[in-house]
């Protein structure tokens, strides 16, 4: 039937936890500090129910309504004063109140963390007022609430729109005396965000009495300020919202969930009753009064919600008819969702690294401390996850990274829509496009320190028209250039081209730190460039398994009890081969190199098999990393020495064949591998080598050398050499302009043309 686990982008709206029959569901908290359902395997009976009432999976069948009637209104200046807009909430919910019915709306407890409450008090309406521009739990009042309107009891419910919509989707029923006002919803960051931010800038939560995300001190359609009250002081603290490192990432998008950089409620159909919001487009509108201290929007989008409104209008201090597309076009969120800051990956990858004031500068800023450059966009899995490997280490390392985004021209339409885009939107931060050499210089006014790496970045074959890039020649001289875990491929440098070969030289010269990803490379470096290299892991080796298992996780395929096959490059061999391991286990066999699979599947296909066969360098490395029974044919055009200077390291030469023919009665070959006591140790070891070598070389600090100057006064000489020949050809067309010209010439109604050869001057008569 199928299950929660299927919604990509879930809202947290808790729905799926209240239908759940058997209870297992739970919320937990990821690491941006969000709520996602969980599922309790062994208690699941896969009755599909929660797939079924999510409101984002089952979306279209959500009852909605387009608003049809739109008013401008204020409350009294006493409700105002606590209230973000003009404090519609709280009319709303005095009626509801003073009618023997319940409110629920959000509030904070006493260590600031928001959560939906109920209430019948008129005097506990203070703790509900006020936007608070962060994540509730709403899904706590579900059950409650269901058990009121059962009870026939009047219910005003008050949420962001994801949250109506759970509600709904849980009861199911169209209870008469639910009212359901939703928001006009920009988004919300997490509670964790927020405990960082009070915790950091603000004070210890212990110590804080209140806090208001918008303070009317000034007024409400001016300059958008925070205040906040200490628990042993008397004064109030205001701070600007331009200047709180919380607020610049919630209204610049860096620290939205991610449901809502794609939400479907952002228009104008509406899944309550009544949308209330900041009634911003008021100018466009003459008949309209705005006194500063707020005016809110209020759209009626059912019959119920027009009739409470009119039982309530005589509460309002001002009341006034408007138009529903004046406030469509004056506030973005009934039009459309709000796209995630192009900097949103990093933001939450370095949430826990480091304080969010850095973070949240870096971010807008758009700066990193190092930014990498290789294959990501290459349409190949192990390019892909090279890529984040690397970014994810260097994070870990405490260093902020970006991935460039380079692409050769002619994979760019390839790209659109690939599992390297797909790959990339989720797990990459990627800077922006880097195309042009202004690019390029506006990068280097960005970062301190270039990497280039990992995968075969050092091929001559791969980078022949690019090598100033790979090779890292357009970092300026100041940078930082590290070269991780370069690949030549083979076992030598394929270069034939003299001139190349020097440049390549220079640009190798010029690198700070070289390490290699086969033990070959070391020699190669050594010996044509005089360059000291080390040899070290592959990126993909650098970082904890469990960032691969979770990706995985989110695969939907099975490959239990089968053997997987990943060869790029087949042929009727090959086809033979695998019947005979069919045979050989008694299994069946999935070939997962042309299906299209995600990067979450193909890493799923290589955890969850029995057996895998391969002809890729990743696919042997993720064969390694999930501990499986593999076996390597070794695809020599793309490089052989790929495979054996790992394997040899970890005496595993046995586990791959030049030719199919050596797979057969080959005992050797299938006998089992010792990961527990054995090659998880050596893997262990040569990665903690590996890390260390790379901390260092991003921590030591960068020494401008005599092989830099005299790269960069070559550079120089080279332009100044191309600026000589520009200018004297300027000057050969000036004196070509002055022994040959045609100008035309008009005296009177007559207009003729001048030839000048020479000095000498022809005059022709124009035709008309
Ligand atoms: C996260 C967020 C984003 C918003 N984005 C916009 C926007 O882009 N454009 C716009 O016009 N208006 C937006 N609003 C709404 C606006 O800020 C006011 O909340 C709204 O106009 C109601 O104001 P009021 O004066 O009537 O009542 P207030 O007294 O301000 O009432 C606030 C009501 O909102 C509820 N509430 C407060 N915080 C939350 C929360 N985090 N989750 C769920 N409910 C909450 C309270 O429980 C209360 O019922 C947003 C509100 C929030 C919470
Ligand atoms: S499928 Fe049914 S039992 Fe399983 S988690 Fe969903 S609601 Fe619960
Ligand atoms: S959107 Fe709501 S119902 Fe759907 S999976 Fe997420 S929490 Fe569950
Ligand atoms: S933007 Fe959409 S998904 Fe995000 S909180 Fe608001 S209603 Fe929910």
């Amino acid at each position: 039937m199928g299950n929660v686990t299927e919604c990509t982008n879930c809202t947290g709206c808790g729905a799926c936890l209240c239908v759940c029959p058997v209870d297992a569901i739970s919320m937990k908290e990821s690491e941006s500090g969000f709520l996602y359902p969980e599922i309790d395997e062994q208690k699941c009976t896969d009755c599909g129910l929660c797939k079924a009432r999510c409101p984002i999976l089952s979306y279209d069948s959500l009852i909605k309504s387009e608003c049809r009637l739109c008013y401008a209104a204020s409350a009294s200046d006493e409700i105002r004063k606590n209230s973000s807009s003009g404090g519609v909430f709280s009319v709303l919910a005095e009626q509801i109140i003073k009618q023997h019915g319940y409110v629920c709306a959000a509030a904070f407890d006493e260590n600031f963390i928001l959560e939906h409450k109920i209430t019948n008090d008129l005097n506990e309406l203070g703790k509900f007022r006020g936007s608070k521009y962060l994540q509730s739990k709403a899904y706590v009042t579900y059950i409650q609430i269901e058990k009121l309107l059962k009870d026939k009891k009047k219910v005003l419910f008050v949420g962001t729109p994801c949250q109506v919509a759970g509600l709904k989707a849980f009861l199911k029923t169209d209870y008469e005396t639910l009212f359901s006002v939703d928001i006009i919803c920009h988004g919300v960051p997490s509670n964790k965000i927020f405990l960082k931010y009070l915790q950091e800038e603000i004070s210890d939560v212990s110590n804080l009495k209140s806090f208001n995300f918008r303070d009317k001190k000034d007024c409400w359609n001016s300059e958008l300020i925070l205040s906040y009250e200490l628990k042993n002081k008397d004064e109030k603290n205001y701070i600007k919202a331009k200047k709180s490192s919380y607020m610049c990432a919630f209204l610049q998008n860096l620290s939205l969930r991610k449901s809502c950089n794609s939400c479907p409620f952002t228009n104008t159909h509406r899944v309550s009753d009544i949308t209330i919001g900041d009634f911003w487009g008021y100018k466009k509108d003459k008949r309209l009064k705005n006194d500063s201290k707020g005016l809110s929007v209020i759209l009626l989008n059912s019959e119920k919600g027009t009739a409470f409104l009119s039982e309530v209008q005589a509460n309002f201090n001002y009341i006034q008819k408007s138009n529903t597309k004046i406030a469509i076009n004056g506030n973005i969120p009934l039009r459309m969702p709000f796209a995630a800051h192009k900097n949103s990956v990093q933001f939450f990858n370095n949430l826990d690294k480091m304080s969010l004031i850095e973070n949240v500068k870096n971010c807008i800023d758009d700066r990193s401390d190092c930014a990498v450059i290789n294959f990501w966009w290459s349409l190949n899995y192990g390019a892909a996850l090279t890529a984040y490997a690397l970014q994810e280490v260097i994070n870990d390392l405490g260093k902020t990274c970006k991935i460039i985004d380079y692409k050769l021209p002619w994979v760019i339409n390839l790209y659109k829509n690939s599992i390297s885009e797909n790959f990339a939107q989720k797990y990459l931060n990627l800077t922006g496009p880097c195309i042009t050499d202004e690019d390029f210089a506006e990068l280097n006014r960005k970062t301190e320190i270039f990497i280039t790496g990992s995968d075969q970045v050092f091929r001559y074959k791969y980078i022949k028209y690019f090598f100033d890039k790979y090779l890292l020649g357009f970092a300026n001289i100041d940078k930082k250039k590290i070269a991780a875990a370069g690949s030549f491929g083979i076992d030598c440098f394929e270069c034939e081209n003299e001139q190349d070969l020097d440049k390549i030289k220079q640009y190798f010269s010029s690198l700070d730190y070289v390490s290699v990803r086969e033990k070959s490379g070391v020699s190669i470096c050594r010996q044509l460039f005089n360059k000291n290299a080390e040899w070290i892991l592959d990126p993909v080796f650098l970082i904890d398994r469990n960032k691969y298992e979770q990706m995985a996780a989110a695969s939907k395929m099975n490959f239990n009890e089968k053997i997987v096959s990943y060869v790029l490059d087949e042929n009727i061999e090959i086809n033979k081969a695998y019947k005979y391991l069919q045979k050989k286990y008694d299994k069946d066999i999935v070939n997962i190199a042309k299906s299209g699979f995600s990067v979450e599947d193909w890493l799923c296909s290589i955890k969850n098999c029995d057996f895998f066969i391969t002809d890729s360098y990743h696919g042997m490395c993720f064969a390694l990393i999930f501990n499986k029974p593999f076996v390597c044919i070794v695809n020599k055009s793309r490089g052989k020495e790929r495979f054996f200077s790992l394997l040899s390291y970890l005496n595993l030469e046995n586990k791959a064949v030049d030719s199919v023919d050596e797979l057969y009665d080959n005992d050797e070959l299938f006998a089992d591998i010792d990961y527990e006591h054995k090659i998880n140790n050596q893997i262990s070891e040569f990665k903690d080598m590996s890390v260390n070598w790379l901390k260092k070389a991003l921590y030591s600090p960068k020494e401008v050398t005599k092989d830099d100057l005299i790269m960069k006064m070559n550079e120089l000489n080279n332009e100044i050499i191309t600026l000589k020949s520009e200018i004297d050809l300027m000057h050969k067309s000036n004196f070509l302009n002055k022994i040959f010209s045609v100008k035309k010439h008009r005296s009177g109604n007559t207009t003729h043309k001048v030839v000048c050869f020479l000095g000498i001057k022809i005059k022709f008569k124009s035709k008309r």
